[in-house]
């Protein structure tokens, strides 16, 4: 399966250093054998997005209301985000649901939305450090996936990524063993495969925590990770170029 390498910008980057870390990623980018997105902020979608018009380098949002329009002072629809040309939109984040209060049915109406406007969701699940030392690793992340997957009105897993993205290990250095990442992994394979059937081969599972230049190679070489989601070290284009790189190595 040909990898994909997503960038969370997370609340970092004005316009103009949004506009030259992306004219430094399309120069850096080995787009023959990857697919690549960044996630910047809703202030500098319409930069990147013009940045990146007629190349490879893809644009997605990094949260998004499920209704398509109407009175959520603040929010932001997912038909705008697509008519704008935003083409991927990060849901379930960790830092959402601890920070901002995301449910797992605010999650599941998002990817219901997404998929009906034209949006792929990345659905990030993963254990906190108390569900992993007392061995629930597995059990959370199933019941995130079948939570973020619930409703009826979505029919086919197309277009679908999850991220499993160890809460413990985001922005903090530490990252797990390559064989609990393929555990983890091969659990979400299995509700997939559960909820969708064969289809669900398709879906594409990234990585996410703490990967950087220095360790994506270990960590994307293990069994059933198809790319990654990049938080601090997608914010320079050498870091980020050399994840892309590892992860087509793998
Ligand atoms: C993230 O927030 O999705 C993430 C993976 O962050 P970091 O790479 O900084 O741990």
């Amino acid at each position: 399966m040909r990898p994909l390498i997503v960038g969370n910008w997370k609340m970092n980057l004005g316009e103009s250093a949004a506009k030259e870390l992306v004219r430094r990623l399309l120069a850096a980018l080995p787009f023959d054998r990857v697919d690549a997105a960044v996630a910047p902020s809703f202030p500098c979608l319409r930069a990147v997005l013009d940045g990146v018009a007629g190349t490879p380098l893809a644009v997605g949002a990094q949260n998004m209301h499920w209704e398509a329009k109407g009175a959520f002072t603040g929010e932001v629809s997912p038909h705008v985000l697509f008519e704008m040309g935003v083409r991927f939109v990060i849901v379930g984040h960790s830092e959402r649901r601890a920070l901002f209060g995301e449910t797992d049915t605010a999650v599941s109406s998002k990817v219901v939305a997404a998929q009906r406007h034209g949006l792929s969701p990345i659905v990030c699940v993963g254990e906190n450090e108390i569900e992993r030392e007392l061995g629930r690793t597995r059990e959370v992340i199933v019941a995130q996936i079948q939570a973020a997957f619930a409703d009826g009105a979505l029919t086919t897993p197309d277009d679908l990524v999850v991220a499993y993205e160890p809460v413990w290990a985001i922005g903090t250095g530490r990252t797990p063993q390559p064989g609990e990442v393929t555990r983890a992994h091969v659990a979400i394979r299995e509700a997939l495969g559960e909820r969708f059937g064969l289809p669900a081969e398709a879906v594409r599972i990234l990585y996410g925590g703490s990967v950087t230049a220095e360790n994506a190679r270990v960590l994307l070489q293990a069994t059933e990770v198809e790319g990654a989601l990049v938080g601090g070290a997608s914010l320079t284009a050498d870091s980020f170029a050399s994840i892309a790189a590892a992860a087509t190595s793998c």
